[in-house]
């Protein structure tokens, strides 16, 4: 297996593995490791039936015929209902704390799997097996673990480290292009924040990365972007300081995706959007010059435009920018980018504030 990188945090200390064909040598690894306990896979029926097989097969076959613990793939899976109905499943199979839970899939099936098993008997092992582009860049990658409540996404969580993150490319052949598309817009927000030379490798080769078959390319961005990710959550696991920049396109992006009710916006889109905006935002400030504004709006055009997008009122733009986890006694506070490849926090007085919202309610 090749090793793309270590989180070393105060969670916990773990590989990511990134590479071709690592899915069938899940079992034998934990075989090799001496693992005694048993398993249960938290996975969605959409991933269970284009890799189940090769996972739970290796599984079987290396002594832990797993207990499967399947959902409706999308978001409204990701609730404490789910975590509910698998703590009884657990507790009904009689795991402990000393057994192991696989979240195999997207984001959800990895938010939703790191929680049940952060909660199940005070927390028990897990291995985060991502199989989005999203998941395997940057959901697996860092420890949070969440469902959430019909108040708002995510609220209900936990930091909870899988003990290894293990990422085979191979999968993404069977992923949609809009789930791609998903995907590199993270990919693209963390090289915009903290890698220049990145930046200058997906702007040559973002077309074949989206719509291309599963090549060495993908490979390498893929372990470049985790490896990133890996090295900002070592930094900051709790999101005081270096975290914050990952927040890139964010806070503008979530709140065009809370007006548009989650649909159809795609949170790639959305984030698209809100880079596009903090952009903008980065050269009216003077952190950056026309060229480098250029550059970087050249890169963003490339992304699908999102289909009928809603538009939000200016009011819930600006309070949703206020209500922003990186608000600061009341100041708005957004990431911008000071050169390609390297971003900051940036507080924004009112008439900034409401200059970056009459940027979001026209960007397109
Ligand atoms: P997802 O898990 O819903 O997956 C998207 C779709 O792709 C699903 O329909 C799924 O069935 C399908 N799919 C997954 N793997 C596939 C494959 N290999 N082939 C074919 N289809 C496949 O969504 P996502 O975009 O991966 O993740 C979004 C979630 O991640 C959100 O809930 C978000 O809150 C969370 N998230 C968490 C963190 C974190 O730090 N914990 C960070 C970012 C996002
Ligand atoms: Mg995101």
């Amino acid at each position: 297996m090749t090793i793309a990188a270590w989180v070393i945090a105060a969670s916990g200390r773990y590989p990511v593995h990134v590479g071709r064909g690592l899915l069938s040598g899940v079992g034998p690894g934990l075989e090799r490791g001496g693992f005694r306990g048993r398993v249960a896979v938290v996975s969605d029926v959409t991933v269970l039936e284009a890799w189940g097989p090769l996972l739970l097969l290796n599984l079987e076959s290396s002594g832990y015929p797993p207990e499967v613990l399947s959902i409706v793939p999308g978001e409204t899976s990701k609730t404490v209902d789910t975590a509910d109905v698998f703590w009884g499943r657990l507790i009904e199979s009689g795991f402990g704390r000393s057994d192991l839970l696989i979240a195999f899939g997207g984001g959800v099936a990895g938010d939703l799997g790191g929680f049940v098993a952060a909660t199940f008997h005070r927390g028990m092992r897990l291995i985060q097996v991502p199989t989005t582009l999203l998941a395997q860049v940057d959901s697996s990658i860092g420890g949070k673990v969440a469902v959430d409540h019909r108040l708002g996404k995510n609220l209900i969580g936990a930091f909870h480290a899988p003990e290894q993150v293990v990422a085979d490319v191979d999968v993404l052949g069977t992923l949609p292009a809009r789930e791609r598309w998903n995907g590199l817009a993270e990919v693209v927000k963390i090289a915009l924040v903290r890698d220049a030379e990145f930046v200058a490798e997906l702007e040559r080769d973002l077309d074949s990365l989206a719509e291309g078959p599963v090549s060495a390319r993908l490979e390498s961005v893929v372990a470049r972007a985790a490896c990133l990710k890996a090295c900002v959550v070592s930094a900051d696991e709790r999101e005081a300081g270096l975290r914050i920049l990952l927040n890139f396109g964010h806070t503008l992006g979530h709140a065009l995706e809370a007006a548009t009710g989650y649909e159809p916006l795609s949170h790639g889109e959305a984030v698209v959007l809100g880079m596009k905006v903090a952009v903008r935002l980065s050269r009216r400030l003077g952190r950056i010059g026309d060229a480098e504004q250029a550059r970087v709006l050249a890169l963003l055009e490339r992304f699908p435009r999102p289909l009928g997008l809603v538009r939000p009122s200016r009011d819930a733009l600006r309070s949703a920018v206020l209500r922003d986890k990186k608000a600061v006694h009341g100041v708005a506070r957004l990431v911008v980018l000071d050169a390609v490849g390297r971003g900051t926090v940036e507080s924004l007085p009112a008439e900034r504030l409401e200059e970056a919202v009459d940027l979001a309610l026209e960007v397109e």
